[in-house]
């Protein structure tokens, strides 16, 4: 191998520290105890780290606020964070559909997060990403008044119409406030890190300089641009999910490849959906099955791209904004 060896794309691969509380309360279904005894963050958390020190790669776990407020959850980012990972925002609540409350509680959902990783002895976040995909102009204003380097919840799909129907079959409910999945607008946003126009965010900034704020969308495969998610290699199967990523390498698009932390959770006891069968795909499987079909995944990505967190790749190459220090 020579130094200039063939350019990797980067691949980007987050978590959403969703904990299983915020998980019930998406779905309209009891808490419970589940804030506290959370297992999402005492097998699944723990479960993604051992798998990405045996890979050797570094990600980015986007962390809910609320829970910093629990000693061991505290514990469990900052194990994270030495272990050589990123710590993002991803709100102080997870409320479905920040972009509709009013101005001041949307910037409190981002600036208590961002205080509260802080106060907890992390390194200051650079990234954040909205619960329920659900961003607009005016998330990212408070973003750039935090000093917010990117934002990671623009989902450039297809199928988000869909999506919301389903998520509103399983809260057996039908909310139009919930905007989860973005707006139909959403759907033509480019596909790669782009610069977003601060009057329309899916579209993009023809003076990049002075915006500041990068975009890095959720990647998404084949013509109606399915979410590459671990619901859809759970759903579809590790070896479709990797055919088509093969498919596209030639385009050399950097990736996103967004993860859950329920991901890594052992489902065979139903713990969000009652019943038998899960509505949702990996809801229902044991967590070495995830891990594997997960696993084949990471390494291909390992192979093919450049595995980076997202928060270095900006600093690396994305100048900081005009006036900025
Ligand atoms: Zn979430």
């Amino acid at each position: 191998m020579t130094r200039t060896a063939r350019y990797k794309p980067p691949a980007f691969v987050q978590v959403d520290v969703d904990g299983l509380w915020a998980v019930r309360a998406c779905y309209d279904r009891p808490v419970g105890d589940a804030f506290e005894r959370d297992p999402v963050w005492e097998e699944g958390v723990p479960a993604f780290q051992r798998l990405f020190a045996q890979l050797g790669l570094a990600a980015s776990f986007f962390v809910v606020g609320r829970d910093l407020e629990v000693a061991a959850k505290r514990e469990a980012a900052r194990a994270l964070a030495d272990a050589g990972h990123e710590i993002a925002n991803h709100s102080w609540s997870h409320t479905i559909g920040i972009t509709r409350l009013p101005a001041r509680e949307l910037f409190e959902e981002v600036a208590r997060t961002h205080a509260a990783i802080c106060n907890a002895g992390l390194p200051t976040p650079v990234g954040f990403r909205a619960p329920g995909y659900d961003v607009d102009e005016r998330v990212h204003a408070a973003l750039r008044r935090l000093g917010y380097r990117y934002d990671a919840s623009m989902l450039p799909t297809r199928v988000a119409p869909l999506l919301r129907l389903a998520d509103a079959w399983l809260a057996r409910r039908w909310r139009p406030g919930r905007r989860q999945f973005g707006c139909l607008a959403h759907a033509r946003a480019p596909r790669v890190p782009y610069f977003p126009q601060r009057e329309a965010i899916h579209r993009r900034d023809p003076a990049p300089r002075t915006s500041g704020l990068l975009e890095l969308p959720v990647a998404t495969i084949g013509p109606w641009r399915l979410p590459l998610t671990a619901s859809l290699v759970f759903a579809l199967g590790a070896d479709r999910v990797i055919e088509r990523l093969r498919h596209d390498l030639y385009r050399r698009r950097p990736i996103l490849f967004l993860l859950h932390g329920i991901d890594l959770v052992d489902c065979r006891q139903p713990i969000v959906f009652g019943g038998r069968r899960s509505p949702i795909a990996g809801f229902d499987r044991s967590a070495d099955e995830k891990q594997r079909a997960l696993e084949s995944v990471l390494r291909f990505l390992l192979e093919h791209h450049d595995v980076v967190r997202a928060d270095q790749w900006v600093a690396r190459y994305i100048p900081p904004p005009e006036g900025s220090r």
